[in-house]
């Protein structure tokens, strides 16, 4: 009698949540926790730069569903939460067709933000450190307003995760929907595309193949890198967080590294023979980037990031030497 009205509490208690882009690499891991945790999730996506090979271990439990769709298209699902994540990451891969990812961006969040008001679901937007550009201020803080080259080969991206923003604050004024936005910063783990072209994936591959490390520019530009479950932690955290609680919250790992630096660490830990080269730097590539966490610390409860870039490369590392 008391299993059973426990199992009909833990029912009441699930929520059925959508993840955007649930099929890459932050989506998947958002998933399986989000399943762990007893919820419904639906994962939609349309493999641009995701793979069934990331959530197929989640394929065959009862409340995991796949949706191919592609979110510049009207979607409709009975929902209580949204995550809405689906949109290319890398350079090479939103610079591919940069129309696309203005509209994934923007269409893609416009259809998202009028399913939330149609179903009242609260929504979270994963968006991004770039959205201050090359920054002038250091370390990062949410009042910001960046310095973002507008007609530049990344503004695709930075001005489409900048434009999101706004719609959904807008759609928060004008229409009352519970919003929350999440800025996150440069973040990497098990799962990462191989191909990609992010400066993890590609040193740790290179270093286990022996090939030479390339470095663009002359390595001191920084950044601070995040490990995956750090992340999905302040994520779910935020979605939680009162109705008055909208953000922009910065969510990252203050650590701050050179490129040189985590070259040398990537070399370190794989004991690999590589050799490290120099590439010109890509246009637009940002000098600096270091979150100021303060404000995610106070409105998240507390959080903050415990993965140290070592471990975090070790875990990454371990993934990446099954599939090399
Ligand atoms: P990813 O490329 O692995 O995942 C993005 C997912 O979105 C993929 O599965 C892709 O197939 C899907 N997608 C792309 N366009 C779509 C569309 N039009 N319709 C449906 N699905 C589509 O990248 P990720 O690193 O997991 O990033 C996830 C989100 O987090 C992105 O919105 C990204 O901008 C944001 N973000 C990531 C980082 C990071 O360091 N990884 C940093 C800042 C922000
Ligand atoms: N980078 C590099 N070698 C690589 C890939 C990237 O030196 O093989 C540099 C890149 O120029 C940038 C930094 O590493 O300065 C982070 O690049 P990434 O594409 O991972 O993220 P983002 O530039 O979007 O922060």
């Amino acid at each position: 009698m008391f299993s059973l009205h426990k199992k009909r509490y833990n029912r009441l208690a699930m929520k059925r949540i959508l993840i955007t882009g649930g099929a890459g690499f932050i989506g998947s891991h958002l998933c399986e926790r989000l399943l762990n945790e007893g919820n419904d999730v639906i994962c939609l996506d349309n493999y641009f730069t995701g793979s069934k090979d990331n959530i197929r271990h989640l394929i065959g439990n009862d409340h995991f569903e796949l949706v191919r769709h592609d979110v510049t298209q009207p979607y409709t699902a009975e929902v209580d939460e949204i995550y809405n994540l689906a949109c290319p990451a890398s350079p090479i891969h939103y610079q591919y067709d940069p129309v696309k990812t203005i509209q994934t961006c923007v269409i893609g969040s416009m259809n998202m933000l009028g399913l939330a008001k149609l179903v009242r679901a609260k929504i979270l937007q994963a968006s991004t450190s770039e959205v201050y550009g090359d920054p002038d201020i250091h370390p990062q803080v949410e009042g910001y307003w960046g310095n973002v080259n507008p007609i530049g080969i990344r503004s695709c991206y930075d001005e489409g995760k900048r434009c999101a923003e706004t719609l959904f604050m807008d759609y928060h004024r004008q229409n009352n929907i519970r919003i929350k936005i999440v800025r996150i910063f440069n973040t990497y783990g098990p799962r990462m595309s191989m191909n990609d072209g992010r400066v993890v994936s590609n040193f740790i591959v290179q270093a286990l193949r022996n090939q030479d490390i390339t470095i663009y520019g002359d390595g001191q530009q920084t950044r601070s890198f995040q490990y995956v479950d750090d992340l999905v932690e302040g994520m779910i955290r935020a979605m939680n967080t009162g109705d008055s609680f909208t953000g922009p919250v910065n969510i990252g790992n203050p650590g701050e590294f050179t490129m040189l630096e985590l070259a040398q660490k990537v070399i370190d830990l794989t004991g690999s023979k590589s050799n490290i080269i120099f590439h010109p730097l890509p246009q637009d590539d940002p000098r600096q980037r270091k979150p100021d966490i303060s404000l995610a610390h106070k409105e998240l409860g507390g959080w903050e990031p415990k993965i140290r870039l070592e471990e975090g490369l070790k875990r990454t590392i371990a993934y990446f030497e099954k599939i090399v």
